[in-house]
This record gives C-alpha cells, structure tokens and sequence, in this order.
C-alpha cells in the first residue's frame, strides 16, 4: 500500500529527533522520504556514541510507536547499559532494607554461578537476579534461568527472579515481576512487598520502605555506575528517563481528555508503570521544589493538573458526590452524564 508523504507524516517533519539517526547510506534511503508509520526496516545510528555504538536495523514504525516499542528498538548497544545501570540501582534500594553483600558475586553450585545479588544473615540464604525484558525473552533464556534456578534452590538458596514486564514468572510462586523501566524505588518497593508476602521480610520494613516513596541510595548506585559501567551510563539512563517521562506525561495527557481529572487510581498502568503513583511522584517533588521548571510548566499546561494531593484537593468526596447525583438521576440522563457512558460503574 502507497502512502502519500505530506508535512503530517513525513518522518524528519514530525519526529526530527529521530530522523536524524537514520543512516541515509546504509538504509538507501533519506528520513523525508519516509512516512512515520513506513512498515519498512531501514538502518539507524547512535546519536549519543556515533563513534563506539554499532548501528542497528529496526522498522521505522516501530521505532515512532508508543514507548516500550521505542526503547525496545533503540541502540542495543545503550540498552544493555542501562539494563546494568537499572540493575545496580535496584541493588543499591534493595541494599538499604536486606543485607546485601556489594561485592559478592559468584555462588558455587555444582558449578560456579555468576549471581545479582546474594543477601545472606542469620536464617536468610537469598539470591535475587534480575531479569532485563529484552535479554531474558527469548525461550532459550528462559530455560538457561530455569536451570540455573534449579541448580541453586538444590544447593540450598532461596531464589526470587526479578522480572521486568512483560516478562512473565519463570516460578509462579517465588518470582516477582517489576514495570518496564521502573524507578529503582519503586521497583524496589515492590520486590520488598513481594518478600514480605513470602515471610521472607518483616511486613514493616517494606511498608516502612515504600512510604519513604523516594530513593534511598542514590549516591551509591551513582558511585557503582561510574566504577562497574562507566560516565556513558548517566548519559544513557539521563535519555531513557527523558523518554519513559515524556511516555507517561503523554498518557496523562490521553487520561485527563477522557476523564476530566488527573487522579488516575494506581492501577491504571502504562508499560507496566503505575500512572497513579507517576502523578503523585510529580506532585510531591512540585511541592518540594524539586520538579524541573520545564516539566512543571508542562504539567501546568493541563487544565486539571494541581500539586495538591487528591486529599487536599477534596478530589474523591467530590467525586462521590458526583456519583450519588448521577445515580440519583433518571437512567437515560445517567448514562450520558457518567464517565464512559456505558452504564458500567466505574472504580
Ligand atoms: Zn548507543
């Protein structure tokens, strides 16, 4: 099917940010002579390390999708730093509440193991890996970290996999599943959760580590990136929070055109990432001063957008009041007046 090319499609009009990467020579073909949506796999280089980073083939329409399409057909070169990056700042979180041995990497089985994270105390034997979506997707990675499972609760630890959506649990009952490119501490807030519901953990740590709803060891994990990865790994986690940002500001933008507000409840996702907790994490860092003047001003360009918490706001009695008066009305006006006009109630 032939698409015409015009200003709204043209892919150096509308993404020029991407069109720039495209490798004209290697792909036989210039950004404005493609569509966005051009089901076409053409060349792509790394604007970030033009010199060190290979490039890579992905089809143009993946590469303008929605975010995990974006990040998950960018350099792959970036990709696995920042799934290193992801890793030691989950490591660091986790370090604060469990006993962690930073520098203990290896386990012996029948064989020598290369492990994430080994937590050992009285009573705990506890390796914890990571599990990155885009290296642990493949059916032969998953039978790889099968085994290697198996061969470590044989030898004695307790084995939690932490599994980045849309990864699913290689083990239904001890693996625990993460968002897509989650904040370290709320990764780590849910991986404490999970421990907790296996008794693993006091119940009170992980509450007490989830309100603190901010992360704990920054500093360190900093200092690990630069001594494990190396000063191209802040560049390349700076970009992809850029981008997961600007994913999820996006979403909310789509949330509050249909809905009127922006109190999204917590398990309204995107990518596996709570919008809800998103909009509260902006909120409290507005509230604290510690929200960039430009995201701020963007969020301010949504009409419904406060830093007040839905509490303060008086959001939610409202929003029942609301509810009492639509169901107080006659069916028909009920269903036009509802959210989603379907009649469905909505929580
Ligand atoms: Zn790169």
């Amino acid at each position: 099917m032939h698409v015409a090319i015009t200003d709204k499609n043209r892919l150096s009009t509308v993404k020029p940010d991407l069109a720039k990467g495209l490798d004209v020579k290697l792909s036989g073909v210039a950004a404005d002579q493609l569509t966005v949506g051009a089901n076409r796999s053409v060349w792509w280089r790394c604007l970030d390390f033009p010199d060190t980073h290979e490039p890579w083939p992905a089809i143009v329409n993946n590469r303008t999708g929605g975010f995990r399409k974006r990040y998950g057909t960018g350099c792959p070169a970036c990709r696995l730093v920042k799934t290193s990056a992801q890793e030691l700042r989950l490591k660091a979180e986790l370090s604060t509440v469990l006993p962690i041995n930073p520098d203990r990497g290896t386990l012996r089985t029948t064989q020598t193991e290369h492990v994430d994270m080994v937590a050992e105390a009285d009573g705990m034997r506890l390796v914890l890996e990571f599990d990155g979506s885009y290296y642990h997707a493949d059916e032969k990675s998953r039978a790889t970290d099968h085994a290697k499972s198996q061969r470590l609760r044989a030898a004695g630890w307790t084995l939690v996999r932490i599994r980045e959506d849309p990864l699913t649990p290689l083990d239904p009952t001890y693996d625990v599943v993460v968002g897509f490119v989650a904040e370290p501490e709320e990764a780590a807030a849910d991986v404490l959760d999970h421990l907790a519901r296996l008794g693993l953990i006091d119940a009170a740590a992980a509450g007490q580590y989830r309100a603190l709803g901010a992360p704990q060891a920054a500093e360190r994990a900093h200092a690990w990136i630069l001594e494990r990865i190396g000063a191209q790994a802040l560049r390349i986690e700076y970009t992809a929070h850029n981008d997961a940002w600007e994913s999820m500001f996006e979403a909310l933008t789509a949330y509050e055109a249909q809905t009127g507000h922006c109190y999204p409840t917590d398990d309204v996702t995107v990518d596996g990432r709570s919008l809800g907790r998103w909009c509260r994490k902006q909120r409290g860092r507005q509230r604290t001063g510690r929200l960039r003047p430009e995201r701020e001003k963007r969020l301010a360009a949504i009409l419904t957008w406060s830093s007040h918490t839905a509490f303060e706001a008086g959001f939610w009695s409202r929003y029942r009041a609301y509810l009492q008066r639509a169901q107080a009305t006659d069916p028909d006006e009920r269903a036009m007046n509802r959210p989603g006009s379907n009649g469905d109630s909505i929580s």
